[in-house]
């Protein structure tokens, strides 16, 4: 007889004590990883198991070797890149997909709230009536499926069918130098070729220039008459300091040249629900396709975006995968009367997964839970946190703000008149930041200058995480580089 191992029930007793052991992780308390890594390198360190410890036994080593020495992501001092720890919600309806609705396909109460989801959150930001989505694992595969759509339908005007056929000539895709440079990866997966990215300068704000994408598709176009202009991809949000693009000239043009108009807003879409910055997202209603990652802003966990297109049948025959035959016939043709009647609304035809988990109970649970409000209160909070502290940099004599703030990333220095070397100062400022454990922002380079870049989005980021990472960085600052005497 070979009888089944592994377990599989008794949840509620192991989420007990993993549960446990998780909310200590939470509080923040334990050395970081590298600090001596042999404690848990070592005893890791085993040779293949024969016999499993059982899950006693691997519950007891998460606790003892992993959640001590794990991320520092989650904490409310975090402030680098864009990332952070989910939300309890968002990590409770992860869970109860991952148990009762391990794929995201058939009929099922799961499969509808993905469809809901992706409505409440198109409602939520504005975007335009009829635009239908599709969940992927982030940002870098939402841009991607929504470069698959643009380039399918500049190819479908041609007479051809690129998901098809593939590519017979040379695409141009128009992006901002701030734009995320897994753009390039998006357009050499879909055969244009990382060339295909031209990047168009940006103002002093980071903002796309609009006379230089007018300038750059007129040349092409003269020169290069046979290239194909298959999309232009607005920043909502960039990712180095949140920049937002003109979205409504963009728009205007992009309409006029009948060239696709994408907006990645994987960081900065929620910044829509700002009443003071709602209006630098004019004209995002006029966006071919969006993208957003909930993974950032919204707290869910990592492996969470959509994109949106207003003909998702578009994106049906960009990345269709033809007809399967254990697929076929396994489904009811007439009225469902069983969850597994229909695998319902065919995501996996829409992107790039088949197997995907359900995303929509997650987005719905975080919807659910607070609110639109509560995600308006957490995007004012993070974005008056940026203003707060550029408002700080500017009337501190030794302190030099690099650019105001968008959203809820704000980039300064520390520059006093005396300081021979700034940018290797900020970098040892820097270091000595994150080595402390307490404010970890990471930096960027603007204009030239090393400078430092808290970026604010996660949930456990409360307000006096502002004046005290300002705090922190100043009291470095005068020990590292005092005055002269
Ligand atoms: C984060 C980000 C991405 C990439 O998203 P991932 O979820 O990391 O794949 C793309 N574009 C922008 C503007 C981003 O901020």
């Amino acid at each position: 007889m070979f009888e089944e191992k592994a377990a599989c029930d008794s949840l509620h007793a192991y989420l007990e004590r993993l549960g446990h052991e998780l909310d200590r992780y939470l509080q923040f308390e334990h050395k970081d990883a590298m600090h001596q890594p042999g404690r848990w390198q070592d005893p890791l360190t085993r040779p293949l198991p024969t016999r499993g410890i059982g899950i006693d036994g691997v519950i007891e080593e998460i606790g003892r070797y992993l959640l001590p020495n794990a991320s520092v992501i989650p904490r409310p001092g975090f402030s680098s890149f864009i990332t952070t720890g989910a939300t309890t919600s968002a990590l409770l309806a992860t869970l109860a997909g991952n148990v009762a609705s391990p794929q995201r396909y058939s009929l099922t109460a799961f499969n509808f709230i993905e469809e809901l989801s992706l409505e409440w959150m198109r409602e939520m930001f504005s975007l335009a009536a009829g635009m239908k989505g599709v969940y992927s694992s982030g940002g870098s595969t939402a841009n991607l499926i929504a470069l698959g759509a643009a380039r399918q339908q500049a190819f479908e005007k041609l007479g051809t069918d690129p998901s098809r056929q593939g590519v017979n000539r040379t695409c141009r895709v128009y992006a901002s130098e701030a734009s995320h440079h897994t753009l390039h990866r998006a357009a050499a997966v879909l055969g244009m070729g990382r060339a295909s990215v031209i990047n168009i300068p940006v103002d002093r704000q980071g903002r796309m220039r609009v006379d230089a994408l007018v300038a750059q598709i007129d040349r092409d176009r003269r020169e290069q008459p046979d290239r194909l202009a298959v999309a232009i991809v607005a920043n909502a949000g960039s990712t180095d300091t949140g920049a937002i693009d003109p979205i409504d000239d963009i728009a205007g043009m992009a309409g006029a040249q009948g060239i696709w108009l994408h907006i990645d807003g994987a960081y900065g879409l929620p910044g829509v629900l700002d009443p003071e910055k709602s209006n630098l997202y004019n004209g995002v209603h006029k966006a071919d396709s969006v993208s957003i990652d909930p993974h950032k802003w919204l707290g869910a966990p990592v492996g969470t975006g959509a994109t949106y297109v207003r003909d998702r049948s578009l994106l049906y025959r960009a990345f269709t995968q033809e007809a399967a035959d254990y697929l076929e016939g396994s489904f009811s043709d007439g009225q469902a009367r069983h969850s597994m009647d229909s695998l319902g609304i065919p995501y996996g035809d829409f992107g790039v997964e088949l197997s995907a988990p359900s995303r929509g109970v997650v987005v719905w649970a975080i919807i659910r839970e607070i609110g639109v409000e509560g995600l308006r209160d957490r995007i004012c909070r993070h974005n008056g946190m940026a203003a707060h502290i550029a408002r700080r940099v500017k009337s501190h004599p030794d302190l030099e703000l690099a650019l105001e703030p968008t959203l809820s990333i704000c980039c300064f220095r520390y520059a006093p008149a005396h300081l021979k070397n700034p940018d290797e100062v900020n970098r040892r400022i820097h270091r000595q930041l994150v080595h402390n454990g307490r404010n970890i922002p990471s930096t960027t380079t603007l204009h030239g200058k090393l400078v430092i870049r808290p970026c604010f989005i996660g949930a456990r980021t409360s307000w006096q995480q502002a004046d005290d990472l300002l705090d922190e960085f100043l009291q470095i600052a005068k020990k590292l580089a005092p005055g002269p005497a």
